[in-house]
């Protein structure tokens, strides 16, 4: 595996893969390695990718200089479990080679869906992500490029970039990997005390109850997010940021269940804000734990 800090490097080692015949599989990350990052990087490999692998903690995305310092950073840790994994590229670049004259100027509008649910608990979270993943796609070339339906709001909202600004990359969206109790895995779970671990299955849980209600015939909107906040609410360890449905094709929020949806659900355990989505079932469609993003090629389909 081949080791990049400088942005000009990576640019040149995946033009050199393309040059020689290699389609490049990008996976963008913030590090601290975990199985759901494996997922993609697998995914990656099984289109027979040349695999880059970047790790970057981007400051543009934390509306809090707390939550920024206290992210979990091990660059080496990260360069062996790459390793392993199979990656080809490792990006790390340094904050001053990403941003070498500081806060960029220029950056990306995340439209209307940017200032919602995630983009209204967090202000100017998604300008953030989106415009260090333009910076990224710009770097990396054409390819394909991995995200986790785990942050399903990311992933639509870089599809809409690709989409909307012509970026010649093919957004591949991945299924969120779990704990056993169905927990999705983040770097953010290490931070649990072990009650607040615990308490956490309650995300999941209510996101059990909606695909549930929908199964027994449920097609009102208000009916199914109130289901999701009661079971939140019945646990007294999370507060609840937000619960929602939405339509996966316009992230409107759903009042009457008529095609495929997506539920959403945001609470802190203590210290620790953390997200969980899944599609909800729908007639001849997936169930919640293999079901795709409307609209994006799904790898395996
Ligand atoms: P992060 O390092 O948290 O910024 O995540 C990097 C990429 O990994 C993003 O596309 C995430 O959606 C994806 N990811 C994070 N956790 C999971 C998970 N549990 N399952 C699948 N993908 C994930």
């Amino acid at each position: 595996m081949e080791m990049i800090a400088e942005p000009e490097r990576f640019r040149r080692a995946c033009d050199e893969a393309r040059r020689s015949g290699t389609e490049v599989g990008f996976v963008p990350t913030m590090g601290d390695l975990h199985q759901g990052h494996a997922r993609l990087i697998k995914a990656a490999r099984d289109d027979g990718c040349l695999v880059a692998l970047s790790v970057f903690v981007n400051p543009l995305q934390f509306d809090s200089a707390a939550d920024l310092r206290a992210y979990p950073r091990g660059l080496e840790r990260d360069r062996v479990v790459a390793t392993s994994l199979g990656v080809d590229l490792l990006f790390a670049p340094s904050e001053s080679a990403m941003y070498p004259r500081g806060r960029p100027g220029i950056s990306v509008d995340p439209g209307l869906l940017g200032e919602r649910l995630e983009g209204s608990s967090r202000p100017g979270h998604f300008r953030g992500v989106l415009t260090v993943v333009a910076k990224l796609l710009n770097l990396a070339g054409p390819c394909r490029a991995y995200f986790g339906e785990k942050d399903a709001q990311q992933l639509a909202l870089v599809w809409r970039m690709a989409d909307e600004l012509n970026v010649p990359v093919q957004v591949m969206g991945c299924p969120t990997v779990r704990e056993f109790d169905g927990l999705a895995l983040s770097s953010r779970n290490a931070r649990l005390s072990p009650q607040e671990r615990r308490a956490s299955v309650a995300l999941f849980e209510a996101l059990s109850e909606a695909a549930t209600q929908v199964r027994q015939g449920e097609r009102r909107g208000d009916v199914i997010r109130a289901g999701m906040a009661r079971r939140i609410a019945a646990e007294p360890l999370a507060a609840l940021d937000y619960v929602a449905v939405v339509d996966e094709r316009t992230w409107e929020d759903v009042g009457q269940l008529d095609g495929p949806a997506r539920a959403l659900v945001a609470a802190r355990f203590g210290a620790t804000r953390l997200i969980d989505n899944a599609r909800l079932p729908w007639s001849g469609g997936e169930d919640m734990h293999n079901g795709g993003m409307h609209g994006l090629p799904r790898e395996g389909a």
